[in-house]
């Protein structure tokens, strides 16, 4: 009879909990234990109810071109609770105006000339030097390199400060002359070295593409995510789950490891350890090995969002449009806002508005330091330059995410290959997976969880 193992998994979050549930229903001769250091499970995932909103503390969705998030809602047969985003116009906010973003542009890149020549949003300068692109070929660069440094490169600074950066802040919060183009969107570096020009070689894709499925990219739970590791805790074994448990750290004991927590006197011993805590939580977990603080060099990025309830005709001249994000270099503090009624009808009763925006970026994350009414208000009077508050929120509330968006900055994946390797070297059985190594979004979390199963049961049979 073959032996049952023992695999124990640090972190309740949707990386830990999608490792634990594919364990589980894939294996019949491993035991699970899962452990997490807070009263709750879901980690970033965190929905509230409130007077019949939904509101979506931490992420709201993820994109469903990434398979793994909508195919781990399909296994747990929450098909029914799917729902794709409505589409709209998202803008820009520069200069006290809303700039729509131009029609046809990919990630702030412009594929079709005429919407990105009649922008209010950049200066003749500014559309000239995107033209770049189509005449100076392709890069000699044959390493990682900044994604500002090749955007720059391509597309002039303007375009990159007034849409590109502010795009992709809304997916990493962090600043993009420093953050890894390997590491974050390899694609555009491939189109570049196949097609010598970004604008030519996307358009090409997008033309073979099938342009039926064009509406909204981004799905989520009706009744909000937290449904999915609602699903998730109901399948596990009961006794799997450990709350209120906070690993201080782990030795390595022969083959096995012995896994400590704060207050408690009995050890957890573990054939494999699944390590999903964000990775300064996992340096100091194996702090008595030195290569494990040799891989990450940027401090996480922390961030704020304000939920505001409204009631419909509290806001006059609210755009037609689902959201807006702030061009960089600007006095606003808030960096995103999401008409939410708008984006995702379903979290909105009938006759009211909800509002959710963010604050906190690099050299501005102080802002989480202050009360909950100082960010309100922060956030109310960046709001009012574009939107005529006449009436009081109905209520609001304020989410805090210390360290929590993960920089993957020039490096990082060379710098992950390293770690891989020394962990592979010195501490067998032990894998880590989630936002702070290959990809933050929900479906990339996922995707690393069922990889290191995958790799669990290889070496099983
Ligand atoms: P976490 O969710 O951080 O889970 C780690 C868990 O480990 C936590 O529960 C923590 O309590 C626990 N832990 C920590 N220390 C210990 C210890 N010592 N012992 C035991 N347990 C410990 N992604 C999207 O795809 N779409 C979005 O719309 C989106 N929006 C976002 C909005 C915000 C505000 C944030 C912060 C992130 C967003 N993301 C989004 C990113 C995504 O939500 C996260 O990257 C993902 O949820 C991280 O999951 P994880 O399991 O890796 O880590």
């Amino acid at each position: 009879m073959q032996e049952r193992k023992r695999v124990v998994i640090i972190g309740g979050g949707i990386t830990g909990l999608t490792a634990a549930y594919y364990l589980t229903k894939q294996s019949h001769n491993i035991d699970v234990t899962l452990i997490e250091a807070t009263d709750r499970l879901g980690g970033k995932i965190d929905t509230l109810k409130k007077d019949g909103f939904t509101i979506e503390r931490g992420p709201d969705s993820f994109l469903e071109r990434k398979v793994d998030a909508k195919q781990l809602v399909q296994d747990l047969g929450l098909d029914d609770e799917l729902v794709r985003n409505a589409t709209g116009q998202a803008f820009i906010l520069s200069q006290d105006r809303l700039h729509p973003i131009p029609k046809g542009s990919k990630m702030g890149i412009p594929l079709e000339w005429k919407p990105f020549l009649r922008s209010s949003l950049f200066s003749i300068r500014g559309k000239v030097a995107a033209f770049n692109d189509l005449i100076i070929g392709r890069s000699e660069e044959n390493g990682d390199q900044s994604v500002g440094h090749f955007f720059r490169r391509r597309l002039g600074n303007q375009v990159v400060d007034r849409l590109i950066h502010p795009l992709i802040s809304g997916i990493y919060a962090g600043d993009i002359d420093y953050l890894s183009l390997n590491a974050t969107f390899p694609h555009f570096k491939e189109v570049e070295a196949n097609h010598k020009s970004l604008i030519k070689g996307l358009r090409e894709s997008d033309n073979q593409t099938n342009k039926k499925n064009q509406q909204g990219q981004f799905m989520t739970l009706k009744s909000g995510l937290q449904t999915i590791v609602n699903q998730i805790k109901a399948e596990l074994p009961q006794e799997s789950i450990n709350l209120n448990q906070r690993v201080t750290h782990i030795e390595k004991k022969n083959d096995s490891y012995t896994v400590h927590i704060e207050h408690q006197n009995e050890p957890i011993e573990a054939d494999d350890i699944i390590m999903t805590t964000p990775h300064r939580v996992t340096e100091k977990i194996f702090s008595q090995y030195d290569f494990i603080h040799d891989f990450s060099d940027a401090k996480s990025t922390s961030v704020a969002n304000v939920a505001l309830a409204f009631e419909k005709d509290a806001i006059d001249n609210l755009p037609h449009g689902t959201g807006f994000v702030v061009s960089r270099k600007e006095q606003y503090r808030i960096t995103a806002c999401t008409w939410t009624h708008k984006k995702w009808p379903h979290t909105t009763p009938e006759g009211h508005i909800l509002v959710r925006a963010y604050v906190g970026k690099p050299g501005d994350e102080e802002v989480l330091e202050k009360s909950n009414e100082e960010i309100e208000q922060i956030v109310l009077k960046d709001l009012q330059t574009i939107m005529e508050i006449n009436k009081p929120p109905l209520f609001k509330v304020v989410s805090r995410w210390h360290n929590a968006m993960p920089q993957y900055t020039v490096g990082h994946l060379d710098r992950l290959e390293t770690l891989e390797n020394k962990l592979a070297e010195h501490l067998p059985n032990v894998y880590v997976a989630g936002a702070s190594y290959r990809g933050v979004g929900l479906p990339d979390c996922i995707k690393q969880a069922k990889s290191v199963v995958q790799q669990i049961k290889q070496k099983m049979n």
